[in-house]
């Protein structure tokens, strides 16, 4: 199996399997929406932060296979960061799903996430992987203010 085709299967699986799926509606947890309407994307996240520490991230939304998989991956992902670490996680995703080339310490700070490297070769659908992200990157800055 090529790397390619694994990629492909976590994506699959993430789709089918959604973790940290559904919305939370207890205080504390900051909750904010976007949405993209060149391919129908709509996600909301919600993020429950302890001190500087992300304790709980829950993810809602409907989309394509790209943006649904990429927001359970994103989850995954963060929780359990730091507020710093996530927003460079998060910047390094970015740049992963832009095409640029990645260390392989960085490759290891977003674990999983390196499934989305192949997403750089169709510019249409990189909107649909970072939309998640972009929601949680505003949501730790509404924390942060
Ligand atoms: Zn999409």
């Amino acid at each position: 199996m090529d790397l390619e085709e694994l990629y492909r299967q976590v994506i699959m699986d993430h789709y089918k399997n959604p973790r940290n799926k559904g919305l939370e509606n207890t205080s504390g947890y900051i909750k904010l929406h976007l949405n993209n309407p060149s391919c129908g994307d709509d996600m909301t996240v919600c993020l429950l932060v302890d001190g500087d520490i992300i304790k709980d991230i829950k993810q809602d939304g409907k989309g394509c296979s790209i943006c649904c998989s990429s927001a359970s991956v994103m989850s995954l992902t963060l929780i359990g960061k730091k507020l710093d670490e996530a927003l460079s996680i998060i910047k390094l995703f970015y740049n992963l799903v832009s095409g640029e080339v990645l260390t392989d310490i960085e490759e290891e700070k977003l674990g999983e996430a390196v499934v989305y490297k192949g997403v750089s070769k169709f510019p249409a659908r990189i909107k649909c992987s970072t939309l998640s992200w972009k929601a949680i990157e505003q949501a730790i800055y509404e924390v942060k203010k």
